[in-house]
């Protein structure tokens, strides 16, 4: 057992499709505790630091300008291996790859507008929660 959190948000996409309730029940059934939340419009100063580690990839100003587009929802879920189980809930960052069943899977339309994000390793996790939550907002 090694319990972890892990930095989740619904995409700009994902609010404005009113999927919010549907992917926070995924995890909560998936048994992740949600340790945190919040409701946040990003600008797109503060998109382009948050994927900052995307810079020289060509996605990265059409990304970081859509993940700026409208509010997302930053959430700490915490339990047994968070990291990994939040990223089997995602699936693949191309839908089309993505196993059945999946967020991903099941909503997605397109590669960039893929509803959810997910930290990838427990470093990166704690950078991300921390760009998002002070200590008095994580329980
Ligand atoms: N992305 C994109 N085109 C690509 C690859 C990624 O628009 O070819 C976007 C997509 O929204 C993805 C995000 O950039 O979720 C970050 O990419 P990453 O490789 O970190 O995928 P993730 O960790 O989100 O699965
Ligand atoms: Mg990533």
């Amino acid at each position: 057992m090694s319990i972890e959190q892990t930095l989740s948000m619904i995409k700009p996409d994902g609010v404005a499709r009113g999927l919010i309730g549907e992917i926070i029940g995924r995890f909560e059934k998936a048994g992740l505790k949600i340790r945190a939340l919040k409701m946040l419009h990003l600008t797109k100063a503060q998109a382009l630091k948050f994927y900052l580690v995307h810079q020289e990839r060509p996605f990265y100003d059409s990304l970081t300008s859509f993940m700026s587009s409208g509010p997302i929802v930053a959430i700490i879920l915490e339990g047994d291996n968070a990291i990994q189980v939040n990223r089997d809930l995602m699936g693949a960052t191309d839908y089309r790859q993505a196993a059945a069943g999946t967020i991903r899977a099941d909503f997605a339309k397109e590669i960039e507008a893929n509803l959810v994000h997910g930290s990838d390793s427990p470093e990166n996790a704690q950078i991300e929660i921390a760009f998002f939550f002070n200590a008095l907002e994580r329980v």
